[in-house]
């Protein structure tokens, strides 16, 4: 028996980045999982390294979906329980900050539409689907959020940010009306971390390595010096759905980020050189 033995697990966005490292994670503990993304592919690259970290075949669920269309939703609930029976933890991982060459207040409503669909209405449209089958295991669901939902404002990539703060308060809305039933909500609040999210808005691998060196170099941007990787995010995704190591955990956003959010700009520069003290 290992920790999560015999327990079903849906991951979305499983295909790349912090839904690999947690599909992965989870299947090294024995759960049964539903990996799922739009790239097939991909998801083939998350199996094998599923099968690799120990998970038996028939313990890996592949669903090639589009979470922002109802179908694909519905696709990857009914397949989880025809194949494992019930579900006991849902980690709404997938989610981008989708990027069509406009920033700032320039955004149009088309782009708003499309960032809030993937990264809060599939959210709600996910717990609606799978509420009564948490219920009956008295499971976890787990939400992807960001340190961008604030208090911090990030101006270029408004509706992006906008799409998580609310993610948040939903999380602490759907936490306290599901504990009655015994279901616990929590979300996790990533800084940088580097996965395909930054290739999925078209940067190149040449121009990911330089911002994220950058970032790395900067103790006021990471102050712990080193970008995340997926399995620091992974570690945490898989504790907030362990009810025996978080229970006492309900309805919050645990971030993990290096220490960025910590920095205030007012701090971060250094004023005994400015200031000739
Ligand atoms: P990746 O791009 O590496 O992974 C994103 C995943 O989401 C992929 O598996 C992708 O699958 C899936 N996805 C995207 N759009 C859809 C869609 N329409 N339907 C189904 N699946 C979709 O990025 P990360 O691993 O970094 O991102 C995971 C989560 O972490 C996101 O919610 C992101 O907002 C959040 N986050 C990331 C941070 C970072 O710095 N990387 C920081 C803070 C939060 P496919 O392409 O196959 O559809």
């Amino acid at each position: 028996m290992t920790r999560f033995s015999g327990k079903s697990v849906i991951v979305t966005g499983s295909s790349n980045g912090i839904g690999r490292a947690t599909a992965v994670l989870f299947a090294r503990y024995g759960a049964q999982v539903t990996i799922t993304g739009r790239d097939a592919e991909r998801l083939e690259v998350t199996k094998q390294k599923m099968l690799k970290a120990g998970s038996l075949p028939e313990n890996i669920n592949v669903v090639v979906a589009d979470l922002t269309d109802s179908e694909g939703q519905d696709r990857i609930v009914q397949s989880t329980l025809d194949k494992f029976g019930k579900i006991d933890v849902l980690v709404n991982n997938a989610g981008a900050s989708i990027f069509d060459g406009t920033m700032n207040t320039d955004q149009s409503i088309d782009l708003y539409e499309r960032i809030f669909r993937l990264n809060f209405q599939a959210v709600v449209e996910m717990v609606k689907k799978t509420k009564e089958h948490l219920i009956k295991t008295r499971g976890e669901i787990v939400n992807v959020s960001s340190t961008v939902a604030g208090p911090q404002a990030l101006p270029m990539a408004p509706y992006y940010a906008s799409s998580k703060a609310a993610l948040n308060q939903y999380t602490r809305c759907v936490a306290i009306d599901l504990i009655q039933y015994g279901v616990r909500v929590n979300s996790v609040s990533p800084g940088l971390v580097s996965s395909g999210f930054m290739g999925a808005i078209g940067m190149s691998k040449e121009i990911q390595e330089k911002f994220e060196s950058f970032m790395e170099s900067k103790k006021e941007c990471i102050p712990g010096g080193v970008i995340g990787k997926p399995e620091d995010i992974a570690k945490l995704i898989v504790f907030l759905s362990d009810r025996k190591r978080s229970s006492y955990i309900i309805g919050q956003s645990i971030v993990a980020d290096g220490g960025s959010t910590l920095v205030s700009g007012m701090h971060a520069h250094d004023l005994k050189d400015i200031l000739g003290l």
